[in-house]
Formats: C-alpha cells, sequence, structure tokens
C-alpha cells in the first residue's frame, strides 16, 4: 500500500507545486530533494540527504508540510500523515488549516531584474543567508525581523536583498516593498528639511506606509546624527507593525562601535547573516550563470571552459570583479572579431590578474561601481546616451577615473569613447559641482567608499 505513495512521489511534488503555486526557488530549496524514508501506519516518513534540508524541517513543515499532505491525498485518495524525519530521529508533524494564495500581477520597481533568487548561485559561503533571506521572503515581517546581511564589498549583499524584494512582489503583489540605498535615503531627507518641513512628516509619511524596507548599505548612515536619528525612527515604527525590515552592511552590527548599544542591539532582534568570498566551484558556477543570463539577452558569444577556470582561479577579490573580467573578454572577443580563448583572456585582463600586486584602481573597474550604482550597465555609461539621468554619472564616472587612477585624460577619454577636452571639461564640472551640491557631494563620497573603503 506504501508503494502508490513512493511510485507517485514525483508527481505528488509536481502537483503541490503547481497547486498551490509554490515558487521555483522555494520549491528547488526546500522540496525536490525530499524523499520517502518509510510509510508505516498511516505515516508516511519523508526525509532527505542535503542538510540544508533537515536543518530547516521545523520550518519546511509549518510553510509546506499542509501542501505536501493534501497533494498525497490528492493523488492516492487516501489520507496520510506526514512526518518529516532526520537521521536523528527528530520529527515535525504537520497541522493542518491553510490555504495557498494565487500569484497576482506585481508592480514595477527599480529594482535590478537580474537580482533574483532565480540567478542567485547558492554555495557552501552563502547558503545560511540564502536559505535565510528566502524564509524572510517567504513570510515577510514574521521570523527573521529586522533581517541584517553583512560582507565585503561584491559578494551578494545588494543581490541577495533585491531578490527577497522580487519574491515578495511576485508572491504578494499587494505588498509596498521599498528599497532604497542610504544615500538616496539621506538625500531624500535633506531634501524634505531643505524644504522647511522641521519634523519631516512627508518624509516619515512615505517610510511609514510599507510594507517591506529593503535598505542597502546602512555603514553610510551609521555616524550621521541626523540621518541615523530618523532611520531609527522608521525602524521602530515598522518594527512595531511587524513590517520586514532588510539591511545590509559591509561590517556586523558590533564593529559599529560609535553607535549607541541601545541602537545596535537592534540590528540583532532578528538575525544576522554574513556572506563570505566564493570557493573557485561557486566562481565557475557564477561565471556560467552570468553568461547563461548574457546568452538569454541575445549576446551569443561562445567562451572556452578554460577561460572560465583562468578567470575562476585567478580572481580572488569578488563577484563584481569577477563579472566585470567575464564583461571585458566578451567585449575584446566582439571587437576584435575574435572567438574568447585563453589568450583573449590573458590579454583583455592583464591589468586585473597581476599575480603579487595590490589591485589597481582601472576607469573600467569605476565604470563598474558607478553603473551598479545608478542601476545603468557598464555600456550605458559608455554609450553616446545624452539625458540627464545617465550623463551625470558618466561625468562623475570620469571625475572619479582622473581622481583616483594613474590613467590621463586621453586614457579615460579612450576608455570613454570621448575626446581629451570633453573629459577635462567634465571632471572640472563635477569638481566645481561637488562643492556647491550636498548631494551630489554626498553621492560621490559613497562612490569613493565603495571604490576604495581605504581611502
Ligand atoms: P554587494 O552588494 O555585496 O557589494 P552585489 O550584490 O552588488 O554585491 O553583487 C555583485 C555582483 O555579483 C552582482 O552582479 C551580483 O549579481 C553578483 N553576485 C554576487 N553573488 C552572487 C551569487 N551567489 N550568484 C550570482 N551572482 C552573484
Ligand atoms: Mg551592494
Amino acid at each position: 500500500m506504501g508503494n502508490s505513495v513512493q511510485e507517485k512521489w514525483d508527481e505528488i511534488l509536481e502537483f503541490a507545486k503547481h497547486e498551490y503555486n509554490i515558487p521555483n526557488v522555494s520549491f528547488n530549496t526546500w522540496i525536490k530533494d525530499l524523499y520517502i524514508k518509510k510509510v508505516e501506519d498511516n505515516i508516511v516518513y519523508i526525509t532527505s540527504d542535503n542538510n540544508n534540508i533537515t536543518s530547516n524541517f521545523n520550518y519546511i513543515s509549518n510553510k509546506y508540510g499542509i501542501f505536501i499532505k493534501t497533494a498525497i491525498q490528492e493523488m492516492t485518495d487516501i489520507e496520510y500523515d506526514i512526518k518529516f524525519e532526520n537521521e536523528t530521529d527528530n520529527t515535525n508533524t504537520v497541522k493542518t488549516g491553510v490555504t495557498a494564495s494565487k500569484i497576482i500581477h506585481n508592480e514595477g520597481l527599480p529594482l535590478n531584474p537580474d537580482y533574483t533568487f532565480d540567478n542567485f548561485v547558492v554555495s557552501k559561503n552563502n547558503q545560511l543567508a540564502h536559505a535565510t533571506a528566502l524564509k524572510a521572503a517567504e513570510s515577510p515581517g514574521d521570523i527573521y525581523n529586522p533581517l541584517y546581511i553583512y560582507g565585503d564589498s561584491g559578494l551578494g549583499k545588494t543581490h541577495l536583498m533585491q531578490s527577497i524584494g522580487h519574491f515578495i512582489l511576485e508572491n504578494n503583489p499587494e505588498k509596498k516593498v521599498m528599497f532604497v540605498t542610504s544615500d538616496t535615503f539621506t538625500n531624500e531627507l535633506i531634501d524634505s528639511i531643505r524644504k522647511g518641513d522641521a519634523s519631516p512628516a512627508a518624509f516619515r509619511e512615505k517610510y511609514r506606509n510599507i510594507d517591506v524596507l529593503l535598505i542597502d548599505d546602512i555603514q553610510f548612515i551609521i555616524g550621521k546624527d541626523r540621518t541615523q536619528e530618523e532611520f531609527f525612527y522608521t525602524f521602530n515604527a515598522l518594527y512595531e507593525a511587524k513590517k520586514q525590515i532588510v539591511i545590509t552592511s559591509d561590517k556586523p552590527p558590533k564593529d559599529f562601535t560609535t553607535l549607541d548599544e541601545r541602537w545596535r542591539s537592534r540590528f540583532g532582534w532578528g538575525i544576522i547573516v554574513d556572506l563570505t568570498a566564493p570557493d573557485y566551484e561557486t566562481k565557475v558556477a557564477i561565471l556560467q550563470k552570468k553568461l547563461d543570463l548574457k546568452q538569454s539577452e541575445g549576446s551569443n558569444i561562445a567562451i572556452d571552459n578554460d577561460v572560465i577556470s583562468y578567470m575562476a582561479e585567478n580572481i580572488n577579490s569578488n563577484i563584481r570583479t569577477l563579472e566585470g573580467a567575464l564583461t571585458k573578454v566578451i567585449a575584446l572577443a566582439k571587437i576584435q572579431k575574435m572567438p574568447a580563448t585563453k589568450e583573449l583572456a590573458e590579454y583583455a585582463l592583464r591589468d586585473l590578474i597581476t599575480p603579487n600586486q595590490k589591485k589597481t584602481i582601472t576607469p573600467e573597474f569605476i565604470i563598474s561601481v558607478v553603473a551598479e550604482h545608478f542601476h545603468f550597465s557598464p555600456n550605458d555609461i559608455l554609450s553616446s546616451k545624452r539625458d540627464k539621468a545617465i550623463a551625470i554619472p558618466r561625468q562623475i564616472a570620469m571625475y572619479l577615473s582622473s581622481e583616483y587612477t594613474n590613467s590621463t585624460t586621453s586614457k579615460i577619454g579612450e576608455i570613454f569613447g570621448r575626446d581629451h577636452s570633453t573629459v577635462i571639461h567634465n571632471v572640472g564640472k563635477i569638481a566645481d559641482n561637488r562643492t556647491k551640491d550636498i548631494q551630489l557631494d554626498e553621492t560621490i563620497k559613497v562612490l569613493i567608499n565603495k571604490i576604495n573603503p581605504d581611502i
């Protein structure tokens, strides 16, 4: 009799997935690798060989158990109980009485469309952060609030944070998700104070009326008294209303030594997780994923496997640099109309992969940082588009290249595809505007930090 559940197991899981609209990433993370250990006394014992799953049985049972139980009943016509059981025989039995919601249409927000859970490569160095972020996304405001993600630059904090936003919008389209960077938050506050709003009511109202706050790079707020105060005001209001807060930072809360302990401890009220540098296999998987994405966006470029290994072996700094390297190799292959071989990669990456040398800041690196900061692609920065939204980031990138790299203005001009006098003009303009425009100055300071926090 137990056989039929076992035989139909794959179908049962598929049925549960479709009937209850279980998102792909949730299905792949929690459910796909479940299997039946035994069927006894009308109980289906479910287990898995995957550690990430067995250590989350409690969660999986509460969140998805009822779907699996119902699916078993639908597919076999028998009402089994189910138990999740790992090797140490800890069982979690399923409670009943849950209904699944249907997917409605989601609204557009300035999230990077590529920063989804589906595009996030999970590995040892980010597994806990990924599982935690997914749980927060599945039950916003409920289990992990606030969720605090920290790690060095370029290791996927923003990507993971935005994945939560995408996930919530896809599955609960009625939710209001707000993604802000610390400098947007600061600038909006400055703006509302400048408008004579002594207690910035409109500002507060805006932030109080959301369901999910994703605030990126909190380190740029800490230490700025007024902004910090306003942030914690918002934090408290949202926290009390049980709204999900997700925070990223380059360091753990305990390292904010200038921050009052009473504030610092708030960051730890939910859960704190970190992202660490990827190992070789992860780097290869990420490069492959990025290549797939580029190919699905219409770029028909073939890259030898040894080029991928070469990059993964030699680039240790961070994933952003790794991705920049891939873009550079593809760009050179296109320009030279040559296949992307290892020789070509060695040539394209000669500045980046210099053994035993400290990382040098290049205009290309600055372009990638600036592009990402303003949610453009490096190609947009280099394009001939002239609208203000892109022209200013381009000028800022020129300015930073001139200030923080060893490149001459002619070289910078070459890289940006502009003549040398345009570069000089733009650099001067930004330098001058910076002294008058405090928001611009703020943004530039953040970018300098992103380029090289040691400066
Ligand atoms: P951070 O915010 O920590 O500085 P980002 O989230 O901006 O880093 O990530 C930098 C780049 O690396 C992004 O393009 C992102 O998509 C990519 N990336 C980071 N981690 C992963 C991962 N695990 N899988 C796929 N891409 C990743
Ligand atoms: Mg980031």
